[in-house]
């Protein structure tokens, strides 16, 4: 049986690449029908808590990455990893040195009492590293030479009795039963090392496969500097999880035919890791941005909205009581103009607002071109509307356009402005619509008196 696993450590949030990562094990294992593990590499007490765990957890959840094993947690596997120092001791092919571990020294004083450090202190376990050629088919990058002979003895066991990274990583692979290790680039000089102890170990291999790692436009390895590289950090902004899936799988793979929107169901039926690209992937927060407004657009408007609604909370637009219809009719409008939901408080204001709004220098320079009669006279035949929907309303307005021998354009432009202080929009009409009979006329009665 095929199985992979996503290994996070958790020093810090979902790291996007992080999650391209657990999104390669998993849609590889579902391609393969194999298993999907996920392990917790918490051994480092000083870098890893709890809450940390449980965001990384939440963010894979909501990726949708969920594991067919686990979560395993190495700090609850502590004695496994001395029984297998301690076979490497016995045979001959590690030795125990006293090293002063400052770590150790000086996390001691806030430590609960726990499974490690029931050893003697002090005594790190140290693999012998003997020289040889050691090459490995990379599944992504071909055949990797290393020369162990550059490789210096590697601590298996640290004097705090807490296990090395790679030491952990190689125990735990095989006991879990791990057939392919897919990770990123930045994993490639631990390859040799781990394939170091497999062997002194009489273990089967793994297959390995290295991803090129995600870049930044300008260069460097995507950073802080360049934007948000927190998973959460795009959940809060409203980005749909499935168009983040979909971007992530993009970036250093494509489907037959190069298309951009993929569903999950499409990628684990194309996904092969002979497709994944050798060449190190660059994030583009513009076509992100693209596919997360496409998939806004095509969900359904009661998702959307029940999304928003934090956000337009968040923005005091509404409160705890709130009309959902209105919302909906809203989020209906206004959904195919967004690139993440945050933006839904920016460009949907003017339906809260009082009907006093606070006109831009902009907006007013176009309503003060209107002539006050023909304001007077849509004020009149939009209150004697009955059935206020769009094509009513655009009757009205065309109308009132051809009496009074108006451009289109003059009184749309005007009414656009005085509706909403914006200039482009979703369709007048619509607007005009949804906003209501009372808001709409109370606003434009509201502007009369300023022409
Ligand atoms: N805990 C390691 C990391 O987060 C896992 C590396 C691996 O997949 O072997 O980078």
């Amino acid at each position: 049986m095929l199985k992979v696993r996503f290994a996070p450590s958790p020093s810090g949030s979902l790291h996007l690449g992080s999650a391209r990562t657990a999104l390669f094990n998993f849609l590889f294992a579902k391609a393969k029908e194999g298993k999907f593990v996920l392990r917790i590499e918490d051994t480092n007490r000083q870098r890893s808590n709890k809450e940390l765990v449980e965001k990384i957890l939440a963010d894979l959840h909501w990726l949708g990455l969920h594991c067919d094993e686990g979560p395993y947690f190495q700090s609850e596997r502590i004695n496994i990893y001395r029984k297998y120092a301690k076979q490497l001791l016995d045979e001959g092919k590690a030795y125990e040195e006293s090293r002063q571990s400052p770590v150790a020294s000086h996390q001691s004083k806030h430590r609960e009492p726990s499974t490690e450090n029931r050893e003697p202190k002090g005594k790190a376990v140290i693999f012998k590293v003997h020289p040889q050629k050691i090459k490995v088919k990379d599944l992504i990058h071909g055949e990797i030479e290393f020369d162990s002979g550059e490789i210096k003895d590697q601590v298996l066991m640290k004097s705090d009795g807490s296990p090395t990274y790679n030491f952990a990583c190689v125990v735990d692979d095989n006991e879990m039963g791990i057939t392919h290790i897919i990770r990123g680039d930045d994993h490639i000089s631990n390859t040799p090392k781990q394939i170091l102890f497999y062997q002194a170990l009489n273990w089967q291999v793994p297959k390995f496969a290295h991803m090129p790692l995600i870049m930044e436009p300008g260069g460097g390895r995507l950073s802080k500097r360049y934007g948000a590289t927190a998973v959460g950090e795009y959940r809060e902004k409203g980005y749909l999880s499935e168009a983040l899936v979909n971007y992530l799988a993009l970036l250093g793979w494509a489907p037959a035919g190069n298309r951009e929107i993929v569903s999950l169901t499409e990628m684990i039926k194309n996904f092969s890791l002979s497709k994944v690209n050798k060449t190190k992937a660059i994030f583009n927060i513009d076509k992100l941005n693209w596919l997360n407004a496409q998939y806004i657009k095509q969900a359904e408007t009661k998702r959307i909205t029940e999304l928003c609604v934090p956000f337009l909370q968040e923005a005091q637009l509404i409160s705890e009581n709130y009309d959902f219809d209105y919302l909906e009719r809203i989020v209906n409008l206004l959904k195919g103009r967004m690139k993440y939901l945050a933006q839904i408080g920016e460009i949907a204001d003017y339906f809260f607002s009082p009907a006093k709004l606070n006109y831009s220098a902009e907006a007013m320079e176009k309503i003060k071109k209107l002539d006050k009669e023909v304001w007077r006279e849509l004020i009149k035949q939009l209150t004697d509307l009955d059935n206020f929907d769009a094509e009513n309303i655009e009757k009205v307005c065309r109308q009132i356009i051809a009496g009074n021998k108006m451009k289109g354009g003059e009184l749309i432009h005007p009414l656009r402005a005085a509706l909403s202080n914006m200039s482009v929009g979703p369709g007048l009409f619509e607007l005009i619509s949804v906003l209501g009979k009372e808001k709409t006329v109370d606003r434009l009665k509201e502007v009369g008196t300023r022409l």
